[in-house]
C-alpha cells in the first residue's frame, strides 16, 4: 500500500510501498561508502519500513579509518571501532546485517572489482530496492562538498542494479556459487537536489539520532551535532523528512 501527498511538490510516502500486498518479505540493500553514511541518508526510512516488514541490509564499502581529526587516532584503530559504531546504529534501527567490502577510505574508485564485489550482495541478499548516495552532483548548494567516495559508491550501485547483477554473463563465476542474477525493482538515491520522493520521518526522527549519535568517534557528545540536523531535516511545517531520488525500473 502506498499512500501519498503533495509537499513541496514532492511526493511523501507515509506508508512503506507495498509492503502488504502479498509480495512476501521486501529487502533493502543500503550501498554506502563509510559507516555513518546510511544513517545520515536512510536510517529513518530503514527504521520506519523495517517496522512495517521490511528487512534491511547495509553494505558499506570503505572502512572509514580516515574519519578523525584526532592526533592520538590512528588509521588501524579507528577501521575497527567504526565497524562497531556502524554495527550498532543498524541494531538500532533494525537492520538485519551489515557487510564491510573494506576498501581504504578517502580512496574508493569504480574498479570492475568493487561492481563485481556491490553485484554479489545484490545477488545473495536479492533486494526489492537498493538505496545509495548521489553520484552525480559534485558542489551542493554553493556550500559543501559530495565526497568522492559517495560519488563512486552511488554510481557503482547503481551500475550494479543495472545491467550487471540482471545479466547472466556478468560476472558469471558467482552462478558457481549458487547465486543467480537478479532484477532490482527500484533504487532510492538519497539526494541533495533532485528529490521526487520523501519519507516523513518524524515519529521517529529520535531514533535516527540516537543512531547517529553511536557513531561516538564521528559525533562526540552531540550536542553541536544535534543542532545541525535537526535544522537540516526539518521542514516549514516542522515535519521532518528523508527526501530520495527514487527510481522505479523498467523493464
Ligand atoms: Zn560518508
Amino acid at each position: 500500500m502506498e499512500r501519498t501527498s503533495s509537499l513541496e511538490g514532492l511526493a511523501v510516502s507515509e506508508a512503506s510501498t507495498e509492503a502488504s500486498e502479498g509480495h512476501g518479505v521486501k529487502r533493502a540493500l543500503v550501498v554506502a561508502a563509510h559507516p555513518d553514511d546510511s544513517e545520515f541518508g536512510c536510517g529513518g526510512t530503514a527504521a520506519l519500513w523495517s517496522r512495517q516488514g521490511w528487512e534491511f541490509y547495509y553494505l558499506v564499502c570503505t572502512n572509514g579509518n580516515k574519519g578523525s581529526a584526532d592526533p592520538e587516532m590512528t588509521p588501524e584503530r579507528l577501521a575497527p571501532l567504526r565497524q562497531e559504531e556502524q554495527r550498532a546504529a543498524a541494531r538500532r534501527l533494525g537492520v538485519k546485517d551489515v557487510f564491510f567490502l573494506n576498501y581504504e577510505d578517502g580512496e574508493l574508485s569504480y574498479t570492475r572489482k568493487l561492481l563485481g564485489d556491490v553485484v554479489r550482495h545484490i545477488r545473495l541478499i536479492r533486494p526489492y530496492a537498493v538505496f545509495t548516495s548521489d553520484p552525480e552532483t559534485i558542489i551542493v548548494r554553493d556550500s559543501f562538498v559530495n565526497h568522492s567516495d559517495h560519488r563512486c559508491a552511488g554510481l557503482v550501485a547503481i551500475d550494479a542494479v543495472y545491467p550487471a547483477a540482471r545479466d547472466r554473463w556478468n560476472f558469471p563465476e558467482h552462478l558457481e556459487e549458487g547465486l543467480e542474477p537478479h532484477n532490482v525493482k527500484e533504487i532510492y538515491i538519497w539526494s541533495m537536489d533532485k528529490g521526487n520522493f520523501c519519507v516523513d520521518i518524524t515519529d521517529i526522527v529520535d531514533l535516527k539520532i540516537q543512531a547517529l549519535l553511536e557513531h561516538k568517534t564521528q559525533f562526540g557528545d552531540g550536542a553541536e551535532f544535534l543542532q545541525f540536523v535537526k535544522e537540516r531535516w526539518r521542514d516549514e511545517s516542522g515535519r521532518y523528512l528523508e527526501r530520495f531520488r527514487r527510481v522505479v525500473m523498467f523493464r
